[in-house]
């Protein structure tokens, strides 16, 4: 679900940027005017925001995109002539601008405040800024026609160079795989959108508007996607993958009148951590996380620790029943292999469960919440790996105990 809505805005701020850029000559000159402009805004913006979340890899692409506008505008201006900037600075900077995306890319992510690689960064920037006073001062008119050598002869709708062609696809590439690699995909994904807008925009030839245009478009994934993964890391729990408890406790703002909740707790989990260590302690948690993340119906958060909450909005308890007790159930089935030292071990682990839901009693979250913890506890004391049904006037002596229970019963 995640993944898809990630990949949704994506794909739709892609779309539009290229849809876009192909209406730019109809729209007034006043307009037209200030899109060069436009990348500068959405770039410092991105760049705040990434020096703010201690982002160096996103600082720096976006770094390279303010380069890219800025070189390309102050050199196409009158007093240099456009022979320079479209035949000269064009061409070179359709490779820079993949390359250093790329580079950027290759870069562990330390930081902003990391001085080795803040050195390294300003050398890559130095020996750059060194190539184009060469460049300004004549190259090999040789060099140059290698350079702009067409992927396509003679063909006016694609205007790509072989070289740049190349460093896009290598950039793309290298992308692939990193994504493949890392655990936090969106800049990477992000990253990728950027380099096809790009490609786009280089493909296309010498032309600042539309080349502003791709990079404000870039600049505003390449931000977006920054603040996701913060989102995403705010509301994650980092060790089991799954909804933590501050997203619960949104979650639990959107609610209606009628809702289950439900508290699960792992039977005995200290001993798996006296017995075989924090390590495989914490892969209990993950898989056990994963089971009860796979329920039908309802969303599940690690409450903390070894405990988690399950919810069901719009849900009464007898219609989660089964759900509950088949999820307990394939808790209870899974075996979990792990070695400790030489020995293979293989165990299971259980969980005991209590439940209840909202009515007029008992309206607020809080009290169903405290509520469906009496039934945890009260599944506990009568021996774990079971599920307790808590009736807001039910005494204790009259408690439902749900073991054995088959689905759909
Ligand atoms: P009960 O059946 O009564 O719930 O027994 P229990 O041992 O599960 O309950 P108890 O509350 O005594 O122990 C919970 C243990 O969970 C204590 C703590 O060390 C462990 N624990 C909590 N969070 C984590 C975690 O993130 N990783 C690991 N490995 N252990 C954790
Ligand atoms: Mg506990
Ligand atoms: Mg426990």
């Amino acid at each position: 679900m995640a993944t898809l809505k990630h990949y949704t805005w994506l794909i739709v701020l892609g779309v539009l940027a290229i849809w876009s850029s192909t209406q730019i000559a109809f729209w007034p000159e006043s307009i037209q005017d200030i899109l060069v402009f436009l990348p500068y805004i959405s770039v410092a913006l991105g760049i705040f925001i990434a020096l703010w979340l201690n982002r160096i890899q996103p600082v720096l692409i976006l770094l390279s995109l303010g380069f890219f506008n800025a070189i390309l505008l102050y050199f196409s201006s009158s007093a240099f002539g456009l022979d320079l900037t479209e035949g000269t600075l064009f061409p070179v900077l359709s490779v820079l601008l993949p390359l250093n995306i790329l580079l950027w890319i290759m870069l562990p992510e330390k930081g902003v405040l990391n001085k080795r690689l803040n050195t390294l960064v300003f050398l890559v920037f130095l020996v750059q800024a060194a190539l184009f006073y060469y460049l300004l001062e004549g190259v090999p008119e040789e060099w140059l026609m290698l350079l702009r050598i067409p992927v396509v002869e003679s063909f006016n709708v694609i205007l790509l160079s072989f070289s740049a062609g190349i460093m896009f696809l290598l950039a793309l590439l290298f992308i692939v795989l990193k994504m493949k690699k890392s655990s936090f995909k969106n800049l990477y994904h992000a990253a990728f959108v950027v380099l096809i807008l790009m490609l786009v925009g280089v493909s296309q030839g010498f032309d600042v508007n539309t080349l502003a245009w791709f990079s404000m478009f870039s600049a505003i994934i390449l931000t977006l996607s920054m603040v996701f993964e913060a989102h995403h890391i705010a509301y994650t729990d980092e060790l089991t993958g799954i909804l933590g408890r501050r997203a619960l406790m949104e979650h639990f703002l959107g609610l209606g009148k009628k809702y289950v909740v439900a508290m699960i707790d792992i039977d005995h989990f200290k001993r798996f951590n006296d017995d075989y260590g924090h390590d495989v302690g914490d892969e209990v948690l993950r898989r056990v996380a994963r089971v009860l993340d796979d329920v039908k119906g309802g969303s599940t958060f690690r409450y903390g620790g070894e405990e988690f909450t399950i919810v069901f909005a719009n849900k009464t308890i007898n219609e989660v029943l089964p759900e509950l007790e088949y999820i307990r159930r394939k808790v209870e089935s899974g075996e979990i292999e792990f070695r400790t030292g030489l020995k293979s071990i293989k165990t299971n682990v259980t969980v005991s469960m209590g439940v209840a839901q909202s009515d007029k009693d008992c309206n607020t979250v809080q009290d169903v919440l405290k509520l469906a913890d009496k039934g945890l506890y009260e599944a506990k004391q009568a021996g774990r790996n079971q599920v307790v049904v808590r009736d807001y006037f039910l005494s204790s002596s009259k408690i439902n105990h749900y073991k054995g229970l088959k689905s759909g019963e």
